[in-house]
Parts: C-alpha cells; sequence; structure tokens
C-alpha cells in the first residue's frame, strides 16, 4: 500500500474501521484519548446492524457472545405503555471496546492510547461527539439483583428518558438522558436515583435502590447535541452523524459508517484517489445513507421528549394508534 493511515478515536467507528483496514494490509495507526478497557455513557443496546456489515469490518467474532434482546416495553410514570418486539444485542462497552481493540493489534494495528490529537489531513476522525453547549446529561451505571419484566425496558420520564438492558453475566445496563439542571448535592449512582425521583419515575428509582448499583461502573457526560455535527473532513461515527440515544441505533452507524468509509480509505492507501476526494466521496455516501435516520429520529425523539407532545405520544402508543412499527423501522 501506498500510504498508511491515521485514526484519532478509538471507540467504535474508528476500531472497526481500523480491524478492516489492517486486514487489508493498510498500515494504520489509531490515536485513542482514554485508556481500554472502561466504562463508556451508552445504552449498549445495539440494534440495526447487518450481519454482512459486521462481516465485511470483521468484527462479527466480537459480538458473539452478547446477550440476544427481543422484548422490549415503553413505560411512564402512569405505568405500562406499550410492549415491543425489538431485534438486537446487549453488551458492555468495557467488553466490545476491549475486544475490538486487542483484535486490532493482534492484526499488527498500532494503538496509542492516552493520545488526544488534532484534525489535520490525512488524518480520519472518529473521536464521537464534539463537545457543543447542549441541554442533556446522559448518566450510566451497571446492577447487578435487578430482575427485568422485558430484555429491555424503556422509562419515559418529564424531562427525559432511561433505558434498562440485559447485558453480559446477569447484568443490566442503566442509562438515561435527562434534561439539565442536576439535583444539587447528588454525585454518582445517587444522582441517577435523584434524577428519577424529580422526573416522577419513583418506581423505578425504588427498584433501582433495591438492586446493586456498581459504582465504579457509574460516568456522565454532557456538552452535545445529537444530529449533523460539524465537520473535520474525513470523519465517521458520531463525530460526522450522532442520532439520539432513544433510537438504539448510534453504535449501528458507527460500524455502517465504517463500512461506508473502507472502500474511500483503501482507495487513498492504494494511491488511486487524493485525501481530499477520499473525504468528499465518503462525507456525500454517508448523509446519503443517514439522511431519513437523522430527520425522522430528530422528529420522533422530540414528539416523545417535549412535554406538550409526549403526552399525546403515550397516548396514542397506549390505545395502540401510534406507529410503531414503520416508526422504528424509519431509524433503520
Ligand atoms: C446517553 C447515551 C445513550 C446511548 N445509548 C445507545 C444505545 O443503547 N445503543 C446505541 O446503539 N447507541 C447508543 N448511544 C450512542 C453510541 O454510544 C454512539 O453512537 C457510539 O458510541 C458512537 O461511536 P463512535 O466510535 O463514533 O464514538 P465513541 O464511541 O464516542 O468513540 C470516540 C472515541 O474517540 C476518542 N477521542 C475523542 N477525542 C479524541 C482525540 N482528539 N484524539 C484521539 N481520540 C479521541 C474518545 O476517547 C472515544 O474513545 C448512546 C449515547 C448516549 C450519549
Amino acid at each position: 500500500m501506498k500510504h498508511p493511515i491515521v485514526i484519532a478515536g478509538g471507540g467504535l467507528a474508528g476500531l472497526s474501521l481500523a480491524i478492516a483496514l489492517r486486514t487489508r494490509g493498510v498500515d494504520v495507526t489509531l490515536h485513542e484519548a482514554g485508556i481500554y478497557p472502561r466504562h463508556r455513557v451508552c445504552g449498549e443496546f445495539i440494534s440495526g446492524v447487518t450481519n454482512e456489515t459486521l462481516d465485511t469490518l470483521g468484527i462479527a467474532k466480537a459480538l458473539m457472545n452478547a446477550t440476544p434482546l427481543s422484548s422490549a416495553v415503553w413505560n411512564d410514570h402512569r405505568g405500562r405503555v406499550c410492549e415491543i418486539q425489538v431485534s438486537g444485542r446487549g453488551i458492555s462497552r468495557w467488553i466490545l471496546d476491549d475486544t475490538l481493540q486487542r483484535q486490532f493489534t493482534s492484526l499488527g494495528g498500532k494503538i496509542t492510547t492516552q493520545s488526544r490529537i488534532l484534525p489535520s489531513s490525512g488524518t480520519i476522525w472518529a473521536a464521537g461527539r464534539p463537545r457543543r453547549s447542549g441541554p442533556w446529561i446522559g448518566l450510566k451505571c451497571h446492577a447487578t439483583k435487578l430482575s427485568l419484566t422485558h430484555d429491555l425496558e424503556m422509562h419515559l420520564a418529564s424531562n427525559g428518558y432511561l433505558g434498562l438492558a440485559k447485558i453480559e453475566e446477569d447484568k443490566v445496563n442503566i442509562c438515561a438522558l435527562f434534561k439539565k439542571p442536576t439535583p444539587a448535592g447528588a454525585k454518582g449512582t445517587s444522582l441517577l436515583t435523584a434524577m428519577l425521583r424529580e422526573s416522577g419515575l419513583n418506581e423505578t428509582a425504588d427498584r433501582l435502590n433495591a438492586a446493586t448499583l456498581h459504582e465504579s461502573t457509574f460516568c456522565g457526560v454532557a456538552g452535545f447535541q445529537t444530529g449533523r455535527q460539524p465537520s473535520f473532513g474525513f470523519s465517521i461515527g458520531d463525530a460526522t452523524h450522532m442520532i439520539p440515544p432513544l433510537t438504539g441505533n448510534g453504535m449501528s452507524m458507527a460500524f455502517e459508517s465504517a463500512e461506508i468509509a473502507l472502500p474511500h480509505a483503501l482507495n487513498y492507501a492504494r494511491g488511486d484517489c487524493s485525501w481530499d476526494a477520499a473525504a468528499a466521496s465518503c462525507t456525500s455516501q454517508l448523509d446519503t445513507r443517514f439522511r431519513t435516520r437523522m430527520i425522522a429520529s430528530a422528529g420522533i425523539h422530540h414528539f416523545l421528549t417535549a412535554p406538550a407532545t409526549s403526552r399525546v405520544a403515550t397516548t396514542l402508543a397506549r390505545t395502540r394508534l401510534l406507529p410503531i412499527n414503520p416508526l422504528l423501522h424509519l431509524l433503520r
């Protein structure tokens, strides 16, 4: 290969593209600002990605032991809204990211951790959601001794939502997205339960209090906006299109964007096109692939979370007037 490739960001988009390029003989160096393994704010529910995408990227094995998830329920402060059939997998980012980085290094790829680099020509930008002021705060932790009614529970609150998903070893991933501000004085997992109480989900907060919440797995994130992100040249994953977390499709999009980027990055590595041409054709293909999903998800997210419309949404869903399956289809 004529040109080596540098990737900034060793999350799902960066690692899966790095593995796919390395498998095809490209010299790849990846810079990751953090370390492995580590907990990340994520619902840890993967849905939408096809086996073909995983095979093209060469990462199907990393998801082999993920927990299959098929039943889901949507609740609000009044109880059950409706049940939904889903097709997904649950796996912690602690395991998934670490498995992928090991696969990459076993293929001869080079990773430098605790290395935060700047965007530049010749670097594929897979550095995740850019920091932008936004109204949301994301919180997550793992729990044991928490039994779920379904593989996945979604709890819609007055100022956000909470997802409970089965992951490996009988653990449950708890992940919430709430509107700021946060209650004063509360920290760690008690911040999570305090926010649930503040948003009217007292029964769910009681269930979490009765379970074992693992403080060492707690993490939080703020300062982001969903939607199309300001571009840094050749970008993939959340760095370019961040879909609202409620859809459970962000990780799939990270993989899909790596799959879309692969032929463009290979063309550049072989010397068949310039960096700018590879970046431009990849960006245009990503925009085309994700346009419908991004527009639909922004509308659905607003409809479900804005106080004025979320009551309408739950009433329609309770009376089976909300076309859930067609809406889910728009998000994949
Ligand atoms: C609250 C919440 C819940 C979610 N729930 C789900 C869910 O249930 N299902 C789902 O599919 N998706 C979910 N998502 C979305 C999902 O987590 C993301 O879409 C996915 O992680 C995007 O992968 P990525 O590789 O693009 O970015 P990331 O996974 O964020 O990886 C980016 C990496 O780049 C590194 N980095 C940053 N800056 C630099 C730099 N300058 N130099 C080097 N490295 C850098 C970071 O440390 C990070 O490791 C959720 C997101 C949030 C916020």
